[in-house]
């Protein structure tokens, strides 16, 4: 076949195409098409539910201005907020992760309907080629009388002439093209939900530490005023008396079930003397250690019942042992907090998470993922405050970790 030949059957094969793709608009209607329109249109929508779901920080920090005159107050309203944006936060990451499975699936389909569509145009090649070399000039006396395919678009007369069977070879291979088409369409679309939910976890994360910076000017403004300083000690102490009254509170609920389980002859836990997973993963840097040191905000000497470990918020809190959830609930002082009681008197303590994942009378493992970091309760940045009790006091963190 000679190259003007080839050229000639490529021409009509395209305007083909051109002239048929009005008339059989109508027959666009198999599953895989209308499932990708209604994909597309899901897609668009998830975009402009994320861009409307995004937390507004403006009206946030008005809402919190009012209530700075009373910090117990406004600490508490502001962790509400730390965790309902941390909560969001675990959402678009389940969206995203979600939305880059369906991309795959999208552009496996995409491959596919591109796959099939090189068949088809292979196919209909080789028939006008066929239909050439047999002597029927119809399909290009077609082109050359029609004086170019915008004509042709117009001419209904054209497609009549076609035999049945090369119409429905053209249908099929139209439908092929609306659905590789579809299915890019698809693609942009979910790659726009994808970029739209990573745009708006930056935007979280950004909501977090500007709630959390005012937070920590808040609480500093109100404890390094000297005339309030005396208040700010003594408020201090209550918090801490609170906290302790909340700790013994657990333990001695823990130690009433212990005794009734003993009257049972049932078997208690025991802890059998292993040492601690590193509760926050890839973070060893401590920021405040265990024991007596000069409190950076009162400036009085104050004794820290545990370690600070600096960590981003979100960073995955695990605990430290085997054992069994006794406390995972919201303090003044501490925040989001879990305790876990270890057996033999043995407990450990999470502070300031801004999520948690397990709950009260949940049994964990060593190494589980629990909550994660934050800067809840009195807490003016992201770390996490662990601390080891035992037998109904704070012990150093260090005799069991390492
Ligand atoms: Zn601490």
């Amino acid at each position: 076949m000679s190259n003007w030949k080839k050229a000639v059957c490529l021409l009509l094969c395209a305007g083909m195409i051109f002239a048929y793709s009005r008339p059989v608009q109508a027959v666009l209607t198999n599953d895989s098409i209308r499932e990708k329109e209604a994909e597309i249109k899901a897609a668009r929508e998830e975009v402009s539910g994320l861009k409307s779901s995004k937390t507004d920080i403006e009206r946030l920090k008005k809402e919190l201005e009012q209530s700075k005159n009373d910090l117990t107050t406004y600490v508490a309203q502001l962790d509400g907020q730390l965790s309902g944006i941390q909560e969001k936060i675990a959402q678009y990451n389940t969206m995203i992760a979600e939305k880059e499975e369906e991309i795959e699936v999208t552009a496996a389909e995409l491959e596919e309907a591109i796959r099939i569509q090189e068949e088809q145009y292979a196919a209909m090649k080789k028939r006008i080629k066929f239909m050439y070399e047999k002597g029927d000039t119809f399909y290009l006396e077609l082109l050359m009388s029609s004086g170019g395919f915008a004509d042709m678009t117009n001419k209904a007369d054209y497609i009549e002439s076609l035999s049945r069977y090369d119409r429905n070879k053209l249908e099929e291979y139209i439908n092929t093209i609306e659905l590789v088409k579809l299915c890019k369409e698809e693609l942009e679309a979910e790659k726009e939900v994808l970029d739209e939910a990573k745009l708006a976890v930056e935007e979280e994360e950004a909501n977090i530490n500007a709630l959390i910076e005012q937070k920590e000017a808040q609480i500093l403004s109100v404890t390094s005023d000297i005339s309030t300083k005396e208040a700010a000690i003594r408020e201090y102490e209550a918090m801490i008396a609170q906290e302790n009254a909340e700790i013994a509170a657990l333990e001695k609920a823990v130690a009433e079930e212990r005794a009734r389980l003993e009257a049972e002859n049932a078997q208690a836990r025991v802890y059998n003397g292993g040492m601690f997973a590193w509760p926050c993963p890839g973070y060893t840097r401590i920021s405040d250690e265990y024991g007596n040191r000069m409190h950076p905000i009162l400036g009085i000497q104050k004794f820290h019942n545990g370690l600070d470990m600096a960590a981003p918020g979100g960073t995955a809190i695990l605990a430290a042992y085997d054992g069994d959830v006794v406390g995972a609930a919201y303090n003044n002082s501490m925040g989001n907090y879990i305790m876990i009681d270890h057996g033999s008197g043995l407990y450990t303590i999470y502070m300031h998470c801004s999520a948690l994942y397990v709950s009260k009378g949940q049994s964990v493992t060593k190494g589980q993922k629990i909550a994660a970091v934050g800067s809840t309760g009195r807490s003016t940045g992201n770390h996490l405050h662990f601390s080891v009790r035992q037998n109904g006091n704070y012990v150093n963190p260090w005799n069991y970790l390492k």
